[in-house]
């Protein structure tokens, strides 16, 4: 991300932001590691249904291959959004995205509107999302749980962007207690 900006109303559209965090959630994270939700097809169907998957059937092998490609790339940019690795994973998202066709329309009242074309709808359901949330500037408030020990991705709320953790109850304190610890300990052995 080249900067934060100026703050922004809260995201225009919570449920594709929600539903984002939901599918960077399916990928085997977390202390012990959790399994692959996207590639069990009892919870893909659920986790895609915002994306447009059709009720009552199970996403295609190719479909789920696609989507674990772009969920890494997201990864990458949520995980550490400055780093090389985040410019690298822009340039990656924009290989995968080719793969969907987009088209900008323009609708009757003259609201603008960026409608998929071509390529697998639901993985360009979920490159829409990602590109409407970029837009509108809430992108950089999708966040990944500051204790490695969880990395649970999140969606920060607050207007200076500053939440560090998912839930401050079972990752800040413990953060807070290991730093204190530290502090402690760094006292301890100055003395
Ligand atoms: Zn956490």
């Amino acid at each position: 991300m080249v900067s934060s900006g100026t703050p922004k109303p809260a995201v225009q559209d919570p449920a594709a932001a929600a539903a984002l965090v939901d599918v960077l959630n399916s990928r085997p994270h977390a202390t012990p590691l959790l399994p692959d939700t996207l590639e069990d097809p009892a919870t893909s169907g659920d986790l895609l249904r915002p994306f447009g998957q059709p009720e009552g059937e199970s996403p295609s092998p190719e479909r789920i291959a696609q989507l674990k490609v772009l969920r890494s790339d997201l990864m990458a940019l949520v995980a550490d959004p400055e780093s090389k690795d985040g410019e690298q994973a822009w340039a990656r998202l924009t290989e995968h995205a080719s793969d969907v066709d987009l088209r900008q329309s323009f609708t009757p009242t003259g609201q603008v509107q960026l409608r998929q074309v071509g390529g697998d709808p639901v993985v360009g359901a979920v490159i829409l999302a990602v590109a409407q949330l970029v837009t509108d500037g809430t992108w950089s408030r999708i966040r990944a749980c500051a204790n490695t020990l969880c990395s649970h991705v999140f969606y920060d709320p607050t207007r200076s962007r500053t939440q560090r953790w998912d839930s401050y109850e079972t990752c800040g304190n413990r953060t807070n207690v290991a730093a204190h610890r530290a502090r402690a300990r760094s006292r301890a052995s100055a003395t």
